[in-house]
């Protein structure tokens, strides 16, 4: 009897194992295997994976290695059809989205050019629209593709910070973007993530108050017999108080120097999960929670990007697990508890470490008292209604779930009111809150400047009044209205003074490249270029645009060709040479216009 019963555990246990085994398996079979190809001629490698912490969002592809080069083909991950092409002087560049038939798009960006069909297809959209930057959407399949063609070459375009080629998996119908991991396009990496510090937090109605930093190193830590798991040496001695714990993590894939994001990392106290936050698939709206997963105020003060284990009340980004208490943990005079922290990257390689903590005694703290007479004299702002502070001459609107927590704000006029505010100068300030949702936010500009009410706009300081930007906007019924996506100082300033157009000459080995061209630096001191256009003895070229170069292209095409063979023919005929002249026209985005002839050399055939 008594072995029987046992049998059956044994056998129930057994079963256990494999039917978790198998759920796990599923996971990964719920996404078609092979059916995507690696998009390079080359072994999977990464610049940086799904998901990596970036400013104001999550990534959200994959960045494929191409040694620092443009110019390497792209091929079509399988079978489908060109479904979209966005081409942009800023994120993506020219990019290309194709569907394909099992329900996924895939996504390629920062290329340098299209190829073949789908380059001719671009080329006649910009010229019969005259614009280089559009986003078309193609109601049916036109321009078809096999697995395996190449679609463009690989480039360096809108903004990316060096060479490579962005890559995602969608799905096509809800457009969630998918770890590409999922299908099977994962790089050989044999390399351990680690946590290098672990942060203890206090919780204040505003946030966070950093109370310890524990440093992970052979010093702080000792092995166990798994050899991928750690015991912190000394216990840590935690007064009673709920607490909350943040990690600095990082994975490496092919360089143990380089640091990439980490794939999945989890909180365990008293044996059972706490917190697990898994980089599967995300919605492109829910990226921006990435200041709220974070510690925001920490890393605008230390650029270190600390992941928090417990979850922000406004925090609603879809890809945590957690307990009732959110991932926070309560301690109590009597607690004596492990907390395990595991970090994992997609190829299963794993630190854990252990933290045994000890409660004590309830003690008053210091710092937290300090932050509350503090926080007494401020505004308050809510994270689940409409926030609006409203006088006569300001207005400032936050939308609901526009901040991740209660925020305490310094709200009121900044003094001395000088250049270049034409306004008194409104601070809506707090250095440990961000925006998911831009705030409207309208300013009354002094009388006087009324005449000047098109060159107006919105502007607001940032680093102790030392230096400002624009925010835009425009003047409307008395006020200048615009959108305001940070906390900061704000007042209306004006923008009266052109963009500025120069020729120059680049002679690297890939200025001059396979095509010739000429390049135009085009430069706006404040507002930012709104449009520019180019004409060759009046007709209208096609001109690229590079915004974080602030370099304008014209690849010589068909009207410079055109142009050339006239002459051609006119030297047989013995008429006037037609000199080329390009124009270029520039405007900044408070219609100041700057316009400029270049007198060009005939001599490139
Ligand atoms: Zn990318």
């Amino acid at each position: 009897m008594w072995f029987n019963l046992f049998y059956m555990l044994k056998w129930r246990l057994i079963l256990l194992i494999v039917f978790t085994a198998l759920t796990i398996k599923t996971n990964a079979q719920n996404y078609p295997q092979n059916y995507f190809r690696y998009p390079l001629d080359s072994l999977p490698s990464l610049v940086s994976p799904f998901g990596g912490l970036r400013d104001n969002h999550f990534h959200s592809g994959m960045d494929l290695r191409t040694n620092q080069r443009e110019g390497l083909p792209v091929f079509a991950s399988a079978d489908g059809y060109v479904s979209r092409i966005k081409i942009q002087s800023i994120g993506y560049g020219k990019a290309i989205y194709l569907d394909h038939p099992n329900g996924y798009t895939t996504v390629y960006g920062h290329l340098q050019k299209y190829s073949g069909k789908i380059a001719e297809w671009i080329q006649n959209y910009q010229y019969k629209n005259q614009t280089f930057e559009f986003d078309y959407v193609f109601e049916k399949p036109i321009l078809l593709v096999k697995k395996g063609d190449t679609i463009g070459l690989s480039g360096n375009s809108g903004g990316s910070s060096g060479p490579h080629v962005h890559f995602e998996i969608r799905n096509t119908k809800s457009e969630k973007i998918i770890n590409p991991a999922l299908f099977g396009i994962i790089p050989f990496d044999t390399l351990n993530p680690i946590i290098k510090n672990v942060f203890v937090y206090n919780f204040v109605p505003d946030g966070l108050l950093l109370k310890q930093v524990l440093k992970i190193n052979n010093q702080s830590i000792i092995s166990t017999n798994n050899p991928n798991q750690f015991i912190y040496k000394k216990a840590l001695e935690l007064p009673a108080e709920m607490y909350g714990f943040g990690i600095e993590a990082y994975d490496y894939i092919h360089n143990p120097e380089d640091e990439k994001g980490i794939y999945e990392y989890s909180l365990k106290n008293k044996n059972k999960l706490a917190f697990r936050h898994t980089l599967n698939q995300f919605a492109f709206d829910e990226s921006k929670f990435i200041n709220a997963h974070i510690d925001y105020p920490f890393y605008k003060a230390a650029k270190t990007r600390i992941q928090k284990c417990f979850i922000d009340d406004g925090n609603e980004f879809s890809s945590y697990q957690s307990n009732s208490l959110k991932g926070k943990v309560l301690v109590t005079k009597k607690t004596r508890d492990t907390l395990v922290f595991e970090i994992k990257d997609f190829n299963q390689n794993k630190f854990i470490l252990l933290v045994p903590i000890v409660g004590v005694a309830f003690k008053i703290n210091k710092d937290k008292q300090d932050y509350l007479k503090l926080v007494k004299e401020k505004k308050v702002f809510y994270p689940f209604k409409k926030n609006i502070v409203k006088t006569d001459e300001f207005l400032f609107e936050l939308d609901a779930k526009s901040i991740y927590d209660t925020v305490f704000c310094d709200l009121g006029a900044l003094k001395p009111i000088q250049e270049p505010a034409l306004s008194i100068i409104y601070s809506v300030y707090s250095p440990s809150a961000s925006f998911h949702k831009a705030a409207n936010i309208a300013i009354k500009p002094f009388s006087v400047y009324l005449e000047y009410q098109n060159k107006l706009l919105l502007a607001y300081y940032f680093k102790d009044r030392k230096d400002f930007r624009s925010a835009g906007g425009n003047f409307e019924n008395g006020f200048v209205r615009g959108k305001a996506s940070n906390f900061g100082h704000y007042f209306v300033t004006m923008d009266t003074i052109a963009p500025t157009i120069k020729q120059v000459f680049i002679n690297t080995e890939e200025a001059l490249g396979d095509s010739l061209h000429f390049y135009f630096e085009i430069k706006d001191n404040f507002s930012g270029i709104g449009k520019y256009e180019g004409y060759l003895n009046g007709e209208w070229i096609l001109l690229d645009f590079d915004a974080k170069s602030n370099m304008l292209t014209y690849h010589f095409d068909k009207i410079w060709y055109n142009l050339v063979a006239q002459n051609k023919d006119s030297k047989l005929k013995n008429t006037a040479i037609i000199k080329p002249e390009v124009l270029i026209r520039v405007t900044d985005k408070k219609g100041n216009v700057a316009e400029k002839t270049f007198n060009m050399p005939i001599a490139f055939e």
